[in-house]
């Protein structure tokens, strides 16, 4: 069988996300494909052999011929986007984060509990990513003991013009609130955020530094630098009771130069979490084939846009913020 997919956006991750199912996941055919810039839609569309460029998302998400729509348009049209995915019966993967505030997330998770069944996956890839399973596995079998802090590192080589230091926290950071629920399995239940002194005060985008606590006491910390200078560097390091797993970056090859010995950084997130995209897309479309849902639920999606929120809340109070969540519907188990 093969899975019709139609996607909503050809920029840098939804040109990666076509190129990768064109190349390397099976069971799928790229049958649609659009974009707002019409000349991007079908540049990919030939580098794909998508076979049809749609005047417009809604054409793609209610063509008879499209089983599941991935979408990789710009953070505000998610909400809109993806209920439409609901009322059409469609399952779509909705890439990160699923909806800018947690409002936008509960209309999601009401359409799909009124729908009875999931249809939305939302794109928190690192939930695939080799380093961070293997961490889990670790801690889960509890030869490290109890886990007490996570620390973590997320800096970019420079942040795109319309970036700013609140979407370090709801567009970026959110990966690792993802994270960080998903492997000590429970929610966040508060988010302080300090900002280093920099030699430029008036940046639109400044380092932040986030201190979460868990319901049951563990800590998170993450530091979040947009304009890390150097590549594009994640992090990680679990200390536990009895030990520390630490993530490794893939790595293939080490030059030897000039006398110096080492490796390189890439320029973005994408040669970083190759694996973690491919395996995301995989399992998608193995689940979309079976009827069945994997990884992160419109309910994860909402939990990480709830923590995203507190912390744009303790940015501007300087206070730490309590993170509350509606009650769970059954449906996310
Ligand atoms: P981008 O700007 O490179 O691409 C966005 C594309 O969407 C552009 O080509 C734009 O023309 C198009 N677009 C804008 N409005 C549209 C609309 N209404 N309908 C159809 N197309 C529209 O941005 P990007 O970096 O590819 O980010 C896209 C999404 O992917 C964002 O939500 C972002 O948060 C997410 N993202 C996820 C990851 C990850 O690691 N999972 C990494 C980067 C970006």
């Amino acid at each position: 069988m093969t899975v019709n997919i139609g996607l909503i956006g050809t920029g840098v991750m939804g040109a990666d996300h076509a190129r990768t199912l064109a190349t390397q996941v099976a069971g799928v055919t790229l049958r649609a494909l659009t974009d707002a810039d019409a000349a991007r839609a079908k540049a990919v569309a030939v580098e794909t052999g998508a076979h049809s460029v749609a005047a417009d998302p809604l054409a793609v998400i209610n063509d008879p011929k499209v089983d599941a729509v991935l979408i990789a348009s710009p953070d505000h049209t998610h909400h809109d986007l993806t209920l439409a995915c609901i009322a059409a019966g469609k399952p779509v993967l909705c890439e990160k984060p699923l909806a800018p505030t947690s409002r936008e997330c509960l209309d999601i998770i009401e359409a799909e509990v009124a729908l009875g069944r999931r249809l939305v996956q939302v794109g928190y890839m690192r939930r695939f990513d080799p380093a961070y399973v293997e961490m889990k596995a670790t801690l889960d079998s509890g030869k490290l003991g109890q886990a007490l802090f996570f620390h973590c590192v997320h800096r970019n080589l420079s942040a795109p013009p319309w970036f700013d230091s609140k979407m370090a926290i709801s567009n970026s950071a959110v990966h690792e609130m993802d994270i960080s629920r998903w492997l000590l399995g429970e929610e966040l239940t508060s988010i302080q955020v300090f900002q280093p002194a920099t030699s430029d005060p008036g940046a639109t985008v400044s380092p932040v530094f986030l201190v979460m606590r868990t319901a049951s006491g563990k800590l998170v910390n993450v530091e979040n630098n947009n304009n890390g200078g150097y590549g594009y560097d994640v992090k990680g390091e679990l200390a536990c009771e009895k030990g520390a797993v630490s993530l490794r970056a893939p790595i293939n090859s080490e030059i030897s130069f000039g006398q110096v010995q080492g490796t390189s950084y890439p320029a973005d997130w994408r040669p970083r979490f190759a694996a973690a995209y491919r395996l995301q897309l995989q399992a998608w479309v193995k689940a979309v084939e079976a009827g069945t849902s994997t990884g992160a639920s419109a309910w994860d999606g909402y939990a990480a846009s709830a923590v995203g929120e507190a912390g744009l809340a303790a940015l501007a109070s300087g206070q730490a913020a309590a993170i509350k969540l509606e009650t769970r519907p059954k449906l996310y188990g």
